[in-house]
């Protein structure tokens, strides 16, 4: 289900192409912080799609060790790969709900052995929970989602007035949370968030009591009064900004860097790459660099993206190839990038956000794209150093 874990050091150590170093210490930290300005909720993590690329099953056990007791996945698969490595007083959502499984006790039954709780969506899923409650003779514990704007997954307005009619249609289900998602949390001043809250109160009125939750990463910051019980957030444990436009107040948590391959002095005119896209006018150097798309560095950064060696910045050239990306390092010293050095891709120098707008996408994409391939580094990125040393 997850990628393995390869720790860098335990393979080869000197013919490694790119590393990716995962701090978990700096999520845990991150998760802390959430917490701290959470107006005394509890505070759950999102570790769906794989922790966001970094790794759920060492970032979820980490951030149980730390106190947090809530977590939430994409699809049952997750939930009933993760489940295991976490202790059994943790709650297990899955945001997706009974995916689909309408006609089916079998699959709600899957969720109930292995202790998984389904975020339920629409009135097919209450009623499908509720019967499996009914057959087993006890409560069945779930979350429910009720829609407030994104028009995506939860209850609309039609299905929360009927369940508010018809109450016993929860009967057997133990709700646990109410969820709701907002839809533009990272524009503090938009008014669809205050509009979002608005319709998230009113329906609490008319539903059972139960904790509830509102805020993702952004929603956080938008003040008490979306703190409601419990916390939601994904991106900022991973250290993604989630007040664009401001400091970003997380640790990063990630870094990649990739291993130069190659360096040649072009001279012009002359090309490089496929396509010929990136035309050389004036003699340079050109140093190519072992990542491309099939690493998760995405294609729409070719010409737009930037790497480092030392902090000093050059820009992706040409198009990205599956395996690799052209540099051009004519704003360096010549010999200051040899073969065998590292450029860092993702860092302090370039930061995820960052680096994400060079290749027109979010944080989110690009964590999530994260290849396979890397050798992955589990280690506190301030001690992050590479064999030659040029990982700072
Ligand atoms: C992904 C997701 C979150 C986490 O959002 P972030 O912006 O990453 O903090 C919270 N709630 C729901 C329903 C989600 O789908």
């Amino acid at each position: 289900m997850f990628p393995p874990t390869v720790s860098a050091a335990a393979l080869a150590p000197d013919c490694g192409a790119a590393t990716l170093t995962i701090d978990v210490g700096a999520v845990v930290e991150n998760w802390r912080r959430l917490k701290k300005l959470g107006s005394g909720a509890d505070c759950g993590a999102v570790v769906k799609a794989d922790a966001y690329g970094l790794g759920a099953a060492v970032v979820a056990p980490a951030l149980a060790a730390a106190g947090c007791r809530t977590f939430f996945v994409a699809v049952a698969d997750e939930a009933l790969a993760l489940r295991p490595l976490l202790p059994a007083d943790v709650r297990l959502y899955v945001l997706g709900g009974l995916m689909g499984a309408l006609a089916d006790d079998g699959a709600a039954q899957a969720y109930v052995d292995a202790d998984i709780r389904p975020v339920l969506n629409h009135l097919g899923d209450i009623d499908r929970w509720a019967a499996l409650a009914a057959r087993l003779g006890r409560p069945s514990p779930a979350a429910a989602h009720i829609d407030t704007g994104m028009n995506r997954l939860g209850l609309g307005a039609d299905e929360l007035a009927a369940l508010a009619a018809q109450p016993q249609r929860l009967a057997g289900v133990d709700v646990g949370l109410w969820i709701s998602h907002l839809a533009r949390s990272e524009e503090a001043a938009e008014p669809m968030n205050p509009a979002q809250l608005a319709r998230f109160r009113a329906a609490l009125a008319v539903l059972p009591r139960a904790p509830a939750s509102l805020a993702n990463s952004s929603g956080v910051f938008l003040g008490r009064d979306y703190h409601f019980d419990l916390l939601r957030p994904g991106a900022a444990l991973y250290g993604i900004n989630p007040t664009p436009g401001a400091a970003n107040p997380m640790r990063a948590a990630v870094r990649l860097d990739a291993r130069v391959l190659q360096v040649r002095d072009v001279d012009s005119p002359a090309s490089v790459g496929y396509g010929a896209a990136h035309r050389i006018d004036a003699p340079t150097r050109i140093a190519t660099i072992a990542a491309g798309y099939a690493d998760g560095y995405f294609r729409s950064a070719g010409g737009r993206g930037i790497v480092h060696f030392n902090g000093v910045a050059a820009p992706v050239v040409g198009r990205v190839s599956m395996d690799l990306i052209t540099v051009d390092v004519g704003g360096l010293p010549p010999g200051a990038v040899r073969p065998g050095d590292w450029a860092q891709i993702v860092g302090p120098d370039n930061p995820v956000d960052a680096a994400a707008a060079q290749a027109q996408t979010i944080g989110y994409e690009m964590l999530t794209a994260l290849g396979r391939r890397y050798r992955r580094a589990y280690a506190p990125l301030e001690k992050a150093s590479l064999e030659d040393g040029n990982g700072q």
